[in-house]
């Protein structure tokens, strides 16, 4: 695959059926650049006709591909790994273009997506079943069997990872894949698709179609498709699962998140400073990761002014991206106005950064640190997906977990200090799927599964990990009795 040709997949983006490019459906959405506001095409919206479309192509194609041995489906997986490996750059460039963060930041997070990648290639060592005489001369034994035509819908902010976190799993099962991206970030998937053909992935194995909540509506009531992930925020997360479960799909779905940081006195300023300025600001705030309330136990002044000065270092539209639209800019803005008109202390401000003149027609914000807000404010409570970290001063660790267990959310929570007793009961006592431990962005890594706890996902399991061998297939089981032959008749 030319660089000509992903350059016009990334600059005409369009759904991918049965191997090519397309253009159907009602409607188009008009692109910008978050980086610097410059166009980036129309995105052709796909209908229910589009949906069809290729929810057939992938079930034509399910036929073969889930016979294939799983040995032999793995080998297409290797052969994307290597192609994206050597190829990096231009997907982190799409990347970095139409969703904002900056190129290091692209290519770091199709890096952990390829991660996932390497786990799905050890699918004939996960996907096997189990054999046990169960009674005298019978035996059960179980077989593992692809769902069938299954789909995946994706939010903008990691434009080519979250769809890694997916696919690869799902098709390594057998199954055939259609991926529904953000409307906000259609082109990246089109790179990973055309790189997938390159391996040699059959036609129709792997679609995408275009579009926004229609689309994912079409895709939730299509009778044809078994199952879905979802990643997003917990509003369209709840509404999303619902709806599939209610026509009988097998769901899971991950939603959006309020991370909270504990800080203990013990702890070493640097490296706190460090962490959660890296956690709060990168990806310009924009991860389910992120850290986005700090709780600092007793005296925590000076680690807090080490948080300070470390994120006054941090520079919009240099080493800090974009933020995905003016909307969410301007969203990200009212949350900091609403705190600082309740009287919080605003210790580092990014209401008006400056920019390169370059980027002067982008959408930023720069690293913002509140101090003194109050449990309860907006700020502390809501999801604001921007680099803005709210400081809460408690007096206790138990204060601390109290107002962490009370969060709506329970994607991540981390702890700093150096206390293994009390980093041991933070653990036990935290309320959400993700803990870190001096760890600013506690994300597991394979083979342990990406997923958190309460709002901030529906469903069983966890995306990532060997939870994924179960979400994306199901277990036949088989008892066998032969009757053993009659004495002397052997040979007979
Ligand atoms: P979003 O919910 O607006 O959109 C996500 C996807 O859902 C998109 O493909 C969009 O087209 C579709 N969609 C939007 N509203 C819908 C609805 N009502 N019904 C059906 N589909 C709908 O999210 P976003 O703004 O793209 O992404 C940011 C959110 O994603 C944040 O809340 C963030 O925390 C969350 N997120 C969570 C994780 C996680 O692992 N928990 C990872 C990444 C992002």
């Amino acid at each position: 695959m030319s660089s000509a040709i992903i350059s016009a997949l990334s600059t005409s983006p369009g759904h991918w059926i049965n191997g090519h490019l397309h253009t159907g459906g009602s409607g188009l959405l008009a692109l910008r650049s978050p980086v610097d506001g410059s166009p980036l095409g129309q995105l052709p919206l796909a209908d229910a006709a589009v949906v069809d479309a290729a929810v057939a192509s992938a079930a034509e194609a399910f036929a073969k591909w889930s016979r294939v041995p799983v040995k032999d489906r793995v080998q297409v997986l290797y052969k994307f790994k290597e192609v994206a490996t050597r190829r990096l750059p231009e997907l982190a460039a799409c990347v970095s273009r139409e969703n904002g963060k900056t190129e290091e930041e692209a290519a770091a997070g199709v890096l952990r997506g390829l991660e996932v990648v390497e786990f799905a290639c050890g699918l004939p060592g996960l996907i096997g079943g189990e054999i046990m005489e169960v009674s005298t001369g019978v035996d059960c034994y179980t077989r593992r069997y692809p769902l069938g035509v299954v789909a995946g819908i994706t939010p903008f902010n990691f434009p080519a990872m979250v769809p890694l976190w997916m696919f690869p799993m799902a098709i390594g099962c057998g199954n055939s894949f259609i991926l529904k991206p953000s409307e906000q970030t259609p082109a990246s998937p089109l790179i990973i698709a055309a790189w997938l053909r390159e391996a040699g992935l059959p036609d129709g194995v792997f679609n995408i179609v275009q579009g926004g909540r229609s689309t994912v509506e079409s895709l939730l009531d299509h009778p044809g498709i078994a199952a879905a992930a979802f990643v997003g925020s917990t509003t369209a997360a709840k509404a999303v699962f619902l709806r599939g479960t209610i026509a009988g799909k097998r769901m899971l779905t991950l939603g959006g998140a309020k991370n909270h940081v504990v800080i203990l006195p013990d702890a070493d300023p640097a490296l706190v400073a460090k962490n959660l300025t890296a956690s709060a600001t990168g990806c310009a705030g924009q991860r389910c990761m992120a850290a986005s309330v700090a709780l600092g136990v007793g005296n925590c002044d000076a680690i807090i002014e080490a948080i300070a000065a470390e994120m006054r270092t941090i520079r919009a539209g240099y080493d800090m991206g974009a933020i995905i639209s003016p909307a969410a800019r301007d969203r990200i803005l009212g949350y900091i106005d609403s705190a600082a008109a309740s009287g919080a202390e605003l210790l580092v401000d990014g209401r008006h950064p400056e920019l390169p003149a370059a980027k002067q027609g982008g959408n930023y914000v720069g690293a913002t640190l509140i101090d003194r807000l109050l449990p309860g404010s907006a700020p502390v409570k809501e999801e604001i997906f921007g680099p803005v970290l709210s400081i809460l001063r408690v007096g206790s660790l138990d204060e601390a977990l109290h107002i962490e267990n009370a969060s709506e959310y329970g994607n991540a929570a981390s702890i700093y200090t150096g206390s293994g007793a009390a980093a041991r009961y933070f653990e036990q006592h935290a309320s959400a799927g993700m803990i870190g431990i001096n760890i600013g962005v506690p994300v597991p890594r394979d083979p342990f599964g990406f997923g958190g706890w309460n709002a901030s996902k529906f469903g069983t399991g966890d995306i990532t990990g060997r939870d994924a061998v179960g979400f994306w297939t199901q277990t036949k089981k088989t008892t066998v009795k032969w009757s053993a032959p009659a004495a002397g008749n052997w040979m007979s």
